[in-house]
C-alpha cells in the first residue's frame, strides 16, 4: 500500500480510512482476523476485503454506515495517531506553494513529530524528489520510519534520520543534499540555521519556513536568518475560517404590507365562513354551551381547533418571503436574491507564525 498511487479494491493489509463522520476517522490495517468496532456496531476486515475504496458499508446495528477511504496526506492529517503538534492542511499547503515545493524538490525537515507534514511533501516532492526529514526523540523517529515504511514512502522519496538538528546539523554521509527549500518546526529553530549553508543548494534560489508559536520565538528567528544572509524575510499568520456561500432574498417593504394585508384577509375570510357554517347549520352563538364556545378541556379545545380549521381553510398564499406560505427554491428567477457568506466555525489549523525567508544563488554564497 502506497500513499503515492490509487488502486481500485482493498487488500489484506492495505491501509483504510474509515470514515465515520465529519469528526471521526479510524485508519486501520486490514487483517481479516480483526474487526472494528464503532458506535453503528461491528464492521469485520474479512468484509471489507474485495470491497472499493469509496464503498458505503452498513454496520451491524442495522443503523449507520462508514465510508471507507483511501488514505491521502490530507484524511492521514485528520485521522494519524498525534504524537505532537502537527501542522495541519491549511497551513502546509500554504508553504508549499510558498516555497515552491513540487514533484522533484529536494526538501528538508525538521522535527518529524507525527509526521503529518512529512507526508504532504512526500506527496508533492515525489517521484524525483527527496525529503529528508530528522527527529532526536528516538521513540517518536522509529514511529515515523515504521509509518513510513508501512506507507511505502521509506527511501523514496523520504529519508529519515535520528539526529539533533542543532547540534550536530543536517548534513548525510555520502548524500548531496543541495536543498531548495527548509522548514523547520522546532522550539529553537534559529539554532538549527548556521547549519543549512553546508546542505542548501548554491546555484538555486533556496527559501526556508520556520513554524512557532511565539512572537519571541519569531525575533530570534528573524535575528538568525539576518545573520545568516537569508533576505524576504516575512511572516504570515493563516487562520483558517470556512465561509459559506449563499444567496438570500431580497425582502421590499412592499411585501411586509402585503403579508399584513394576506394575514387580515385570511382572518377575515375565517370569521365569514364560520358565521356561514352556523347560518348553515341553524347555529346559534348564544345558543352555545360554555363547553362548545370557551371550553378549556383539551379534547375540546382540539375538536373546536378542527372545525375552526375545516371550516376556515382557505388557499395557501403564492409567496410569503418571512416564513410559512409557499417554499420558494434559492435562486428562483421569479425573484429577487443577493449574495451573502456567512462565516462557519474555525477550520482546524495550528496556530503558528509562519517566518518565510529567501536565498538567491549570489546572497547564498556571498554569505557562506
Ligand atoms: N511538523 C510535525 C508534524 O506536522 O507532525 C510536528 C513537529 S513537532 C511540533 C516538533 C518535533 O521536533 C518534535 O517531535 C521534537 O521531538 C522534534 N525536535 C525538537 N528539537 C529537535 C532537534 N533539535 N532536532 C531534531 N528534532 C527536534
Amino acid at each position: 500500500m502506497s500513499f503515492l498511487g490509487y488502486k481500485e479494491y482493498i487488500e489484506e493489509g492495505d491501509l483504510v480510512l474509515a470514515y465515520l463522520g465529519r469528526e471521526s476517522m479510524k485508519p486501520i490495517i486490514i487483517n481479516s482476523k480483526e474487526t472494528l468496532n464503532t458506535r453503528f456496531g461491528a464492521f469485520a476486515h474479512s468484509d471489507i476485503v474485495g470491497k472499493k475504496y469509496g464503498s458505503q458499508i452498513k454496520g451491524s446495528k442495522g443503523y449507520g454506515f462508514i465510508h471507507l477511504l483511501q488514505p491521502t496526506a490530507e484524511l492521514w492529517t485528520l485521522s494519524l495517531p498525534h504524537r505532537t503538534q502537527i501542522v495541519y492542511t491549511p497551513d502546509s499547503s500554504y508553504i508549499t506553494q510558498r516555497l515552491g515545493i513540487t514533484c522533484g524538490s529536494r526538501v528538508i525537515e525538521a522535527g518529524t513529530g507525527s509526521a503529518s507534514f512529512s507526508h504532504s511533501l512526500a506527496r508533492t516532492v515525489s517521484t524525483k524528489g527527496t525529503l529528508f526529514t530528522f527527529e532526536f526523540h528516538k521513540p517518536r523517529y522509529e514511529e515515523a520510519k515504521r509509518e513510513f515504511e508501512e506507507h511505502g514512502l521509506i527511501n523514496d522519496p523520504v529519508i529519515i534520520n535520528h539526529r539533533d538538528v542543532c547540534k550536530d546539523g543536517f548534513e548525510i554521509p555520502e548524500v548531496e543534499l543541495k536543498s531548495t527549500a527548509i522548514f523547520l518546526d522546532l522550539p529553537s529553530p534559529w539554532e538549527a540555521i548556521k547549519h543549512l549553508p553546508k546542505v542548501i543548494s548554491d546555484d538555486e534560489k533556496v527559501g526556508i519556513c520556520c513554524f512557532s508559536p511565539c512572537i519571541e520565538q519569531v525575533d530570534l528567528t528573524i535575528k538568525a536568518l539576518q545573520e545568516h544572509g537569508w533576505t524576504d524575510i516575512e511572516m504570515v499568520e493563516i487562520q483558517g475560517r470556512r465561509w459559506e456561500a449563499r444567496q438570500t432574498m431580497v425582502r421590499q417593504v412592499d411585501d411586509a404590507i402585503s403579508r399584513l394585508k394576506d394575514v387580515k384577509t385570511r382572518k377575515l375570510e375565517g370569521i365569514e365562513k364560520k358565521r356561514q357554517y352556523y347560518a348553515n347549520n341553524n347555529i346559534k352563538v348564544e345558543d352555545l354551551t360554555p363547553e362548545q364556545s370557551d371550553s378549556n378541556d383539551e379534547g375540546s379545545k382540539k375538536r373546536k381547533l378542527k372545525e375552526e380549521q375545516e371550516q376556515t381553510k382557505v388557499t395557501k398564499t403564492e409567496f410569503n418571503p418571512f416564513g410559512r406560505g409557499l417554499r420558494i427554491k434559492e435562486g428562483d428567477e421569479n425573484y429577487q436574491w443577493c449574495k451573502i457568506s456567512k462565516n462557519e466555525a474555525e477550520v482546524k489549523s495550528h496556530t503558528s507564525y509562519l517566518t518565510f525567508a529567501f536565498k538567491t544563488a549570489s546572497t547564498s554564497t556571498s554569505s557562506l
